[in-house]
């Protein structure tokens, strides 16, 4: 299994960074997908999969990061993005999105639209953070060509009545924690809404624990858990497939 989403390098894994890979390679995890949350993330990045090929990355800006960037910065910030992504160490675009709880949206979509731009100039997919502000999403993708190597909606919050819209565009789409609570109604509903061969797994760690965690620090190793739950929900396999998904999308060995 591929853990498609999991924040690994922020500050809760300090402690226990490693023990943590060790925990996720054990339970049956072969990879993770480290998106980016801001500039200063990229370049320490870059090194990991140097380090450990099972770890690989996205660079980009996190729309609720936005805000508290200097939009004087934005250009400069655009630009060695750019100049990263030519390296071809990253294999993805992102995180990148909107987020409409957290202000500036007009900035966030003018910084999306530069995401867009440099997936399709570099030939990689985009990770995609849309929160609340589906209407303003489905906007840019009218306007914006999609690039030739996909795009994943991570931990998709639209509603069912969303999804073959954004499947004609030829979205993925990834599923995290909340599947597995047991209150949980519409993520579920979205679950059964997506076709079996667009759909991908995440932890989105340190957020989103599954049951029997919610509420404490998520990590890879609960990959196994959420995949159950997405089994049960659809009353049928996703193992195999959103393993063979994520190493085709991601174009992994
Ligand atoms: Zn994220």
């Amino acid at each position: 299994m591929i853990d498609t989403h999991c924040h690994l390098d922020v500050p809760r894994f300090d402690e226990d960074r490693s023990a943590v890979l060790e925990r996720a390679w054990a339970a049956g995890v072969e990879a993770v997908i480290v998106p980016a949350i801001g500039p200063d993330a990229w370049e320490p990045l870059l090194g990991w999969p140097r380090r450990d090929k099972r770890v690989q990355v996205g660079l980009g800006i996190h729309p609720q990061l936005v805000p508290s960037l200097p939009e004087a910065d934005d250009a400069k910030h655009l630009e060695r993005l750019d100049a990263l992504l030519a390296r071809d160490e990253a294999i993805a675009v992102g995180e990148c999105g909107l987020d409409a709880a957290s202000g500036q949206i007009e900035r966030q979509v003018r910084i999306l639209k530069a995401h867009f731009a440099l997936a399709r100039k570099h030939g990689k997919p985009l990770l995609m953070h849309v929160l609340r502000a589906h209407p303003q999403f489905r906007d840019v993708i009218a306007d914006e060509p999609m690039p030739e190597a996909g795009l994943l909606m991570h931990s998709y919050s639209g509603s069912a009545d969303l999804t073959p819209r954004y499947v004609k565009y030829g979205c993925h789409f990834s599923f995290a924690g909340p599947v597995t609570f047991v209150d949980a109604r519409r993520p579920l509903d979205a679950l059964r809404s997506v076709p079996l061969d667009r759909l991908m797994v995440e932890t989105d760690a340190p957020d989103q624990a599954p049951h029997p965690h919610r509420g404490s620090r998520s990590e890879p190793a609960y990959v196994p858990l959420i995949v159950e739950a997405m089994e049960r929900v659809r009353g049928e396999p996703v193992r195999d497939a959103v393993t063979t998904n994520a190493r085709r999308f991601f174009r992994l060995e």
